[in-house]
């Protein structure tokens, strides 16, 4: 009971405060810089100057040590240029070596395809010869056969014919005898043809034979003159292997020169990306200090008003770093209760979401874009009374505080972004350079 007495007042008393605070405040319209921030800036820009100096020192003793390695690596790019133009050379030797090899690898083909040919014909020739000596063969049987015909008949001798037998049986014998004869002469003629022509396919095998030789003591003598070549070029192959080991080792030197050229370049390099970071960031100030930044909006009134339209109010969580990241805006509530207020557009705009979103984590929630790269969030809201593409004005009621979405307690997430970035809104809204913050 006591302590809650005790609670009470100290709220009481709190709002009590809130009340003449905000009431002698109120009327500060824009977010300008105190001396105080202006001094600060100047400091923070001069020491980043400082650092910048640092580096820049940093960089030249870095340029310093790597350039000393410069003679070195341009000597042992020099090496390695001329070795590698002996090894083009060698490279073009063994070039027009292939072609010698293999002009003869073509003319042992031709030749060992004439020696096929000559072989076909040779198989062609004794299958003639065979034919020949069988006809040959034949022929002698049939004579044979002949002469043992005419002595099987009878009596086989003109003389016998004279004594024993009477005219007209020796009138038949003598034309048996020349028929005999005839037949014996016309044997005797195939027999002699069928010899001579067994001769000519001999002779032709013989000389077939001779050619076959010859064009393998050509295939010899090409075989030699390859050899010769491939010890030619193995001699190029082997010495090109001496200048391509020599060139791997002054390679190996360069590399590890290298390495620590570019271990140089590598911290440099990062103390110019260091620099360039602090350049920005002395750029960001010296924005700041020309108060570039500071966005005063535009039109006769010049500025956005509270997004709760009432006096009682408060930030209970400013534009900070929260629970690991940056809370993109500013929690608000009213000191009599915050849960069904009203929520205003802080200026004239157009209504671009009005629903339940952004991952949920906002609730019934509220966009309103207001030209000129300026667009403004309303979130955690119990109710919404716009609809996308309403046009809205400065201080028109889009719905009412609530505790929807990732919330503990109703209050209204205000949320500014410019140009694409979130800023702090209490450097743009009305009274918010004074007004209370409980955080
Ligand atoms: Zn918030």
């Amino acid at each position: 009971m006591l302590s809650k007495t005790i609670n009470k007042s100290k709220k009481l008393l709190a709002l009590f405060l809130a009340l003449v605070f905000i009431a002698g405040t109120f009327t500060i319209s824009a977010y300008a810089l105190t001396d105080a921030e202006k001094q600060e800036y100047q400091k923070k820009i001069e020491e980043l100057k400082a650092q910048i100096e640092e580096n820049n020192k940093k960089i030249a003793e870095l340029d310093e040590a790597a350039s000393q390695y410069d003679d070195d690596v341009s000597a042992l790019q020099d090496k390695i240029s001329v070795l590698d133009d002996q090894i083009d050379l060698y490279n073009q030797e063994i070039a027009l070596i292939d072609e010698d090899i293999n002009k003869i690898d073509a003319q042992i083909d031709s030749v060992e395809t004439e020696i096929n040919n000559l072989n076909e014909q040779i198989k062609e020739l004794d299958i003639q010869l065979d034919e020949l000596e069988a006809q040959k063969t034949e022929t002698y049987e049939l004579l044979g056969e002949r002469i043992r015909a005419s002595y099987m008949s009878g009596a086989s001798t003109p003389l016998e014919y004279l004594l024993t037998s009477d005219n007209f049986e020796f009138q038949a014998y003598l034309e048996r005898v020349e028929l005999l004869q005839r037949i014996a002469e016309h044997d005797d003629k195939v027999v002699k043809q069928l010899e001579k022509n067994i001769e000519d396919i001999a002779v032709k095998v013989t000389e077939i034979e001779d050619v076959k030789v010859r064009l393998a003591s050509k295939i010899t003598e090409l075989d030699e003159a390859k050899k010769e070549y491939e010890v030619k070029k193995q001699e190029q192959v082997d010495a090109r292997k001496v200048v391509e080991d020599a060139e791997a080792l002054i390679q190996a030197d360069l590399d590890k020169v290298m390495a620590i050229v570019n271990g140089y370049d590598r911290e440099s390099q990062q103390y110019k990306d260091a620099i360039d970071k602090r350049e920005d960031a002395i750029l960001e100030l010296e924005n700041k200090l020309a108060e570039k930044n500071i966005y005063y909006g535009s039109g006769s009134t010049g500025d956005m008003c509270w997004p709760l339209p009432y006096s009682d109010v408060y930030v209970s969580s400013r534009f900070k770093w929260r629970w690991g990241k940056q809370h993109n805006g500013i929690d608000t509530c009213r000191w009599s209760g915050t849960h069904g207020a009203d929520v205003v557009s802080v200026k004239d705009g157009t209504i671009d979401v009005a629903s339940w979103g952004y991952g949920g984590g906002y609730g019934n929630y509220v966009v309103v874009n207001h030209g000129e790269g300026v667009v403004t969030y309303y979130a955690h809201l119990s109710n919404i009374t716009v609809s996308p593409g309403q046009r809205v004005q400065k201080g028109q009621v889009i719905g009412q505080a609530g505790n929807t979405g990732y919330s503990f307690g109703a209050h209204l997430h205000f949320g500014l972004m410019i140009n694409g970035s979130w800023v702090d809104p209490l450097k743009y809204l009305d009274g918010g350079s004074t007004i209370q913050c409980t955080d």
